[in-house]
Order: C-alpha cells, then sequence, then structure tokens
C-alpha cells in the first residue's frame, strides 16, 4: 500500500511554503503539516502567491499531493470558551483564507477546553465557532482527538459526533486522530481496528481526514499528553507501525509531531524506520551525529 508520511515542519514569513515542501523533503517525506506562525500567537503574515506557485512545482516534482498536506490553526484559540468568541471566529475566518490561498484542503483545530463552563456548554460553543467561521470556500476544519488533560473536549468519540452533528456545513467538517492524544484518553492502541470500528459506528471514517503518530510518554488514561519519539513510549514500536499500514487508512496522511532531540528534528530518522518498519535502537545517537 502507499504510504503518506511526513511531519510538522516549519513555514516562516521569507520561505513560506517552498520553506515547508523543503524541509519535508530533506525528511524523506511525500506530505507534511505546517502553522502558519508561531502556534502559541496568531500573528501571522501574509501569503506571497509568488512562492507558494514555485512550491507547488516542487511538490508536483517530488509527486507530493497538496490535498494531503495539513495547516494546524495556532492552539492558543479556545473554540470552547466564549469569551473571547469574536476574535476565535475572525481569527479562523482569516485562516480559512490563508490556507485557501495556498492551495491547502485541511486545516486542524483543536476543539478547546470549556474552563468549567462545563461539557455541553463547551460543546456548543465549539459548534457555535465552527458554523461562524465555516464557509463555502474548498476548506475542511479538522478536529482533533485530545487527551483531555484538564477540561480539554473532544478526549472521546462522543463528544466529536456532538461538535459534528452540530455542523451546518457536513462536507468542510471531519476529524484528526492524534495516537498520542488517544492514548491518553483511555483509547487502547494495541487494537486499533476496534478503535476504527468505534469511530465508523459513531461518526463515520469517511470523516477521518488525518492522523497524528506519536508516541506517548504517558501510560493509558493519563490525560497527560506529552509525545514520544516512535518507537520510545507506552504505546510502542509495532502499535504504531500496524496503526501506520492499517488498510483502512489507506490514503490518510500521517504526521509526526514527536519531540526534538537536543534541538534536532527525529523526522528522518523516524520516516525511515517507518518506512523499513524496523525500530532504529540507535535513534538518539542517529539524530545527534
Ligand atoms: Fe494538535
Ligand atoms: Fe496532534
Ligand atoms: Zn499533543
Amino acid at each position: 500500500m502507499s504510504l503518506l508520511i511526513g511531519s510538522h515542519v516549519s513555514f516562516n514569513k521569507d520561505t513560506q511554503l517552498i520553506g515547508s515542501v523543503e524541509e519535508s523533503l530533506k525528511y524523506g517525506a511525500n506530505t507534511f503539516m505546517f502553522y502558519t506562525g508561531a502556534p502559541q500567537n496568531t500573528y501571522r503574515c501574509n501569503i506571497n502567491d509568488d512562492i507558494t506557485n514555485k512550491a507547488k512545482k516542487i511538490m508536483q516534482e517530488n509527486n507530493i499531493d497538496i490535498n494531503k498536506v495539513i495547516v494546524h490553526a495556532p492552539y492558543i484559540i479556545n473554540p470552547a470558551n466564549s469569551k473571547n468568541r469574536d476574535f476565535n471566529i475572525n481569527f479562523l475566518k482569516e485562516e480559512i483564507n490563508r490556507v485557501e490561498k495556498l492551495g491547502v484542503k485541511l486545516l486542524v483545530l483543536h476543539p478547546g477546553s470549556h474552563v468549567g463552563l462545563g461539557e455541553d456548554a463547551g460543546i456548543s460553543n465549539i459548534i457555535d465557532c465552527l458554523n461562524s467561521s465555516l464557509t463555502d470556500k474548498n476548506v475542511t476544519i479538522c478536529i482533533e482527538t485530545m487527551a483531555g488533560k484538564g477540561t480539554e473536549l473532544g478526549s472521546n468519540f462522543d463528544q466529536i459526533k456532538k461538535i459534528i452533528n452540530g455542523v451546518n456545513l457536513k462536507d468542510k467538517i471531519g476529524v484528526c486522530m492524534d495516537t498520542c492524544h488517544l492514548n491518553d484518553s483511555g483509547y487502547d492502541l494495541s487494537n486499533f481496528d476496534k478503535i476504527l470500528d468505534e469511530f465508523d459506528s459513531k461518526i463515520g471514517l469517511n470523516y477521518l481526514k488525518a492522523i497524528h503518530i506519536n508516541d506517548s510518554k504517558n501510560i493509558i488514561l493519563s490525560h497527560k499528553d506529552r509525545h514520544e519519539n516512535i518507537g520510545y513510549g507506552t504505546i510502542g514500536f509495532d502499535n504504531l507501525i500496524n496503526i501506520i499500514y492499517n488498510k483502512r487508512l489507506e490514503g490518510i496522511p500521517k504526521i509526526l509531531e514527536t519531540p526534538y532531540i537536543e534541538a534536532k528534528a527525529p523526522y528522518k530518522y523516524e520516516i525511515d524506520m517507518i518506512k523499513n518498519k524496523k525500530l532504529n535502537k540507535n535513534l538518539i545517537q542517529d539524530v545527534l551525529n
């Protein structure tokens, strides 16, 4: 089966999409994910069409399908809290415009934390935010499954289902699974087909648009959300390989968001071991050399 594998890469105002594509190619990736600016703030540069067009040419030459490339919305916006409602909606609308200008189709969004408002109020805030931001633009917002840290919502498929049920533009909403978050929220990743069965019956596999592939530093149901390098955490190499190569996930982009090792990206070596289906026991040494 053809593998769609990549990682989180950088995007800066000078090289924009060209920088992201070139970084991905260095890792041996055929897809990628980036923030259009710093994840912890909402300052964003203007998209330069000249750079975008050159980047698209490089992508075509290297068989990277822009339809599978992902933008991640900054995690400081909190759709579950109505306190900054107008700001959230305005930012998301602008982000959808930027994503469309880049030709990217998938925008991953954390559903946010209800900060004491309660699950029902938080979910209705998320639905309101999505219905007020989504347009007929060709961009799908993918709700990420969360670890359930603090008052985080989206930590089980029932909550995700409620969110999707409330969204009017059903063809503009999707889901991004995150293996570390699923583990930390209580899903047993040693039987991923069972997880996919539950997802399919509650939400529908057609809504699954992306998967973040991360190992976890913590045990199942820890509600922690700390990512670990592939094969070095509690999920383990074999379980992650079984997920990555699961036939039901063919065509879905798989993105590594594993931690840097002493400020160096591990992705080239992690992608290598995924392609070889063999754990690299010298990952740390290889990354540092
Ligand atoms: Fe995320
Ligand atoms: Fe993630
Ligand atoms: Zn995470």
